[in-house]
């Protein structure tokens, strides 16, 4: 029924109560005999205790101890030593997966951090190490203060991490990174930090062919449509060299175009957005790019509609921004039907300023709308080229938008028409007290 040593424990205190009965028989003083027997045992009992205190403290501070105790107490003390052995080993399987996963991402070329919930460093890997010229005293400070640049920290703050963030190392004169960040556990994060140089430099590079292509092919597109034009006036031309210069000069616009947008674009991708951007009149810009999709429409004779609050003003590059609203009202005129209704509206509600432009035209396929900002996807290849198009109007209103945080929505009904909404985020917009709203047909 009890284990050994509880078993001895009770056979002891039989015996010493034995003893101190018989004694007091014998001295005729049975109960104070029980009594002092009892305190005996107690003492000795405490003894015990004291001595099992004694060995499990400096088990603890020195590792496992000899067992030198005897009975129950030998027992508590051997459960204590398995206990102990138990745990060690545990802890030492721990350690091993701990240095082994250290070992593995120490051996990445990815530097990785973690940090607490507090945003205070906890560990690093050799790369990192690397990376941000970390020192063993700088565990338990914080991140921030490591990567510095406002644009982490904005991200790190901002707690939206589906979308990794690319990043001129501040340590590290040329390097480029890209950061990816892990929530995990209770508020802990993994941070990534993947050495991007090679792909930015590549991707520096096109950009540079790209630019420097359009711009070469600047100078001979000009030279070549000064001579056609002189050719075309030229009175002693045969009606079929007419022809064929006919068709010369519109491949020579076609190309002329299609270099211009390259290089708006190459432009769009490579400048600093920051720079020069001021409160832009939305009204002003749009009365010109509709009288300009007036001229554009011509005989077609659609009907233009404008609804825009006389006050807004977005923050941003006027230039850029009416080459977007521009871009999306030339598509309409181009994509529409004559004499519908195109309208270029602009509104403001709780989240967002939207600048729409609205179509009453074909509409397009569910199937195209995610692809249409792609450069040169286009859904039927021969009306876009026949509109003058060059595939790229859309992407270069993506771009523009990007540069301004805003983004564009596309809504189409087959048959019915469409709408390209410019949505900007409010902080981009003002609202000047001006005159009443206006509302042109
Ligand atoms: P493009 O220079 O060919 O017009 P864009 O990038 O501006 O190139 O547009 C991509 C494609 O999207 C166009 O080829 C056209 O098929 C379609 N599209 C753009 N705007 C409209 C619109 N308002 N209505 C119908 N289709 C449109």
């Amino acid at each position: 029924m009890f284990r050994k040593g509880v078993a001895s424990q009770i056979r002891w205190l039989l015996i010493y109560l034995l003893v101190g009965f018989t004694i007091g028989q014998l001295l005729g003083a049975v109960w104070p005999m029980l009594f002092i027997s009892t305190l005996a045992y107690l003492a000795w009992v405490l003894f015990q205790i004291h001595k099992l205190e004694a060995w499990v403290t400096a088990t603890r501070q020195q590792g496992l101890q000899e067992n030198t105790m005897r009975g129950v107490w030998a027992e508590i003390a051997e459960d204590v030593e398995l206990i102990t052995k138990r745990y060690e080993k545990d802890k030492q399987r721990l350690q091993e997966v701990v240095e082994r996963v250290q070992d593995m991402t120490s051996a990445l070329a990815d530097g990785v951090i973690i940090v607490d919930k507090l945003d205070n460093i906890e560990w690093w890997n050799r790369a990192a190490e690397r990376q941000f010229d970390f020192e063993p005293l700088d565990i338990g400070r914080k991140l921030t203060d490591y990567i510095s640049h406002p644009k982490f920290i904005a991200y790190y703050d901002s707690h939206q991490y589906e979308e990794p963030l690319d990043l001129i190392s501040i340590k590290h004169e040329g390097q480029f990174l890209q950061f990816h960040i892990h929530p995990f556990g209770d508020g802990d994060s993994l941070v990534i930090a993947r050495d991007i140089t090679r792909v930015a430099k590549l991707e520096r590079m096109r950009k540079d062919f790209i630019a420097n292509v359009s711009h070469e092919l600047r100078t001979p597109l000009t030279v070549l449509s000064g001579y056609l034009e002189t050719l075309a006036d030229s009175a002693e031309l045969s009606p079929a060299w007419g022809r064929a210069l006919d068709q010369m000069q519109d491949q020579t616009r076609r190309m002329t175009s299609l270099v211009k947008d390259l290089l708006m674009l190459s432009r769009l991708e490579t400048q600093d957005r920051e720079q020069g951007q001021t409160p832009v009149h939305l009204l002003p810009i749009i009365e010109q790019i509709v009288a300009d999709g007036k001229v554009l429409s011509g005989e077609k004779g659609h009907i233009f509609h404008i609804d825009c609050p006389a006050q807004i003003h977005i923050l941003g590059k006027e230039g850029e921004l009416r080459s977007a609203f521009a871009n999306l009202l030339y598509n309409a005129v181009n994509y529409t039907p004559p004499g519908k209704k195109i309208s270029v509206l602009a509104d403001i509600n709780a989240h967002e300023l939207l600048v729409k432009v609205k179509d009453d035209g074909e509409g397009i396929g569910a199937k195209h709308i995610p692809r249409l900002t792609e450069r040169f996807y286009r859904i039927d290849d021969g009306r876009s080229r026949d509109s003058g198009g060059t595939g790229l109007g859309l992407a270069i209103v993506k771009h523009i938008l990007l540069r301004h945080d805003a983004e564009l929505r596309i809504h189409s009904t087959l048959g019915k028409g469409s709408t390209f909404s410019c949505c900007f985020p409010l902080e981009r917009c003002i609202q000047a007290p001006q005159q009443a709203p206006s509302a042109t047909g």
